[in-house]
């Protein structure tokens, strides 16, 4: 299948898209339709020359939104839609062809993932209807980590949470996690070993990948547990939230909110969720902004190290997301923490990378350190012409 696949994301007021051709090397067309549902609607992207476009779409729903996305692919007519779905329960091992089973199933799902599902499916429910006879495709955050073992997806409960009402570790960013370590395995001489994926973006996980299978991951049953995130707190007691109920008052909308929103870079610092923002602030000297980074990289250093014990061996760590590609004080701060692993970096080349570039940064001797840009979207589309073309 050569022509391109347009991949869509979709939130509850915004719509993410990029048109990806077969070969990678054709400019891909991308953009954002956000706010959707209000007056400041608008959607801006970049064309096949690379110039960046602004739309207003005052008031205009995901449908709308839609339409006017289609407008803006050139002529270029996709031959299949793939469609990020977060959450896939333990129905969905790899993409699936959308029929009406398939989002019965997505839609049995939902309530794992409330805030999330409900949007993807009003976007396939759009795009269904706008475009009857184009094949769709789920491709799920969750299925790349659906090959972890019981050990590292059960939580210590009671079974029947488990059998009766699917409460288990699930994780998410399973694109990224999935096609970085793919990545590692082709361009380093290692091949597809043992990578510990760090994916640092305003969202963050870990993940130990051995022979391109998850072994086990940070995210759980839903996408808040694990490592401190932009302002997703990652992993607290689990006796806080009772301890808040009681002691506080706070209900459970209040909680989840504060762990959500408020917490993770931007509750520590009292500042910002940006980590640019952070390590400026740090070099100033800003005490919140200390530790907040101090806190994140410990964490995932931490994770990492906790990570390892699923890994047979340990061939490199792979860093991604827009902290991962983009900041070597955080790179250099975590490996710097892991001494015990035998990683070391060349500072130098750590220094210098960044803004997408991919490279290997470590010293040489011990296990392998790689910046590898993740592709989430360019993923998906591999997603959906592999789904179509091995469909019986
Ligand atoms: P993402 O969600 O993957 O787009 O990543 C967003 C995060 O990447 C934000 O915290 C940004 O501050 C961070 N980021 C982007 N560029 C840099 C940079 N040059 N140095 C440090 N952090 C960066």
């Amino acid at each position: 299948m050569n022509a391109p696949v347009l991949v869509i994301n979709c939130g509850s007021s915004s719509i993410k898209y990029a048109l990806i051709d077969s070969d990678p090397k054709a400019p891909r067309l991308a953009g954002l339709a956000e706010r959707l549902d209000s007056s400041d609607a608008r959607l801006q992207g970049s064309n096949s020359r690379g110039e960046s476009f602004q739309q207003p779409l005052s008031g205009a729903d995901h449908a709308q939104a839609l339409q006017a996305i289609f407008a803006r692919l050139e002529e270029r007519s996709p031959a299949a839609i793939g469609h990020r779905v977060v959450h896939g329960g333990e129905h969905f091992t790899q993409a699936a062809l959308i029929d009406k089973n398939v989002i019965d199933t997505i839609e049995t799902t939902a309530t794992l993932a409330p805030l999330h599902n409900p949007a993807n499916l009003a976007g396939i429910a759009a795009t269904r209807a706008l475009f009857p006879d184009l094949p769709q495709v789920a491709v799920f955050d969750t299925a790349f980590h659906q090959t972890l073992p019981p050990q590292a997806y059960r939580y210590a409960l009671p079974e029947a949470l488990y059998t009766q009402h699917g409460i288990r570790r699930y994780g998410f960013h399973g694109t990224s996690h999935a096609f970085v370590s793919q990545r590692a395995g082709d361009i380093s001489e290692r091949g597809a070993g043992g990578w510990l994926v760090a994916h640092l973006g305003n969202g963050c996980s870990t993940s130990a990948v051995w022979q391109n299978q998850s072994l086990d991951t940070s995210m759980g049953l839903t996408p808040l547990e694990g490592v401190a995130m932009g302002t997703r707190s990652g992993d607290v007691d689990p006796g806080l939230h009772a301890h808040l109920h009681r002691q506080l008052g706070w209900s459970l909308d209040d909680i989840d909110r504060v762990l959500n929103k408020q917490s993770g870079l931007y509750g520590l610092s009292g500042l910002t969720n940006d980590m640019r923002e952070i390590e400026t602030a740090a070099d100033g000297e800003h005490a919140g902004a200390r530790l907040a980074f101090d806190v994140f990289c410990y964490r995932v250093a931490k994770s990492l190290a906790a990570l390892s014990c699923a890994l047979p061996t340990l061939d490199g760590v792979l860093f991604t997301g827009g902290i991962g590609e983009n900041s070597s004080q955080v790179r250099k701060r975590v490996i710097h923490l892991l001494p015990h692993f035998g990683l070391a970096l060349d500072n130098d080349r750590n220094a210098i990378t960044r803004g997408g570039r991919e490279d290997r940064i470590d010293a040489g001797s011990g296990p392998e350190v790689w910046v590898i840009p993740t592709d989430e979207e360019g993923r998906i589309a591999a997603e959906t012409r592999h789904c179509l073309e091995t469909r019986a």
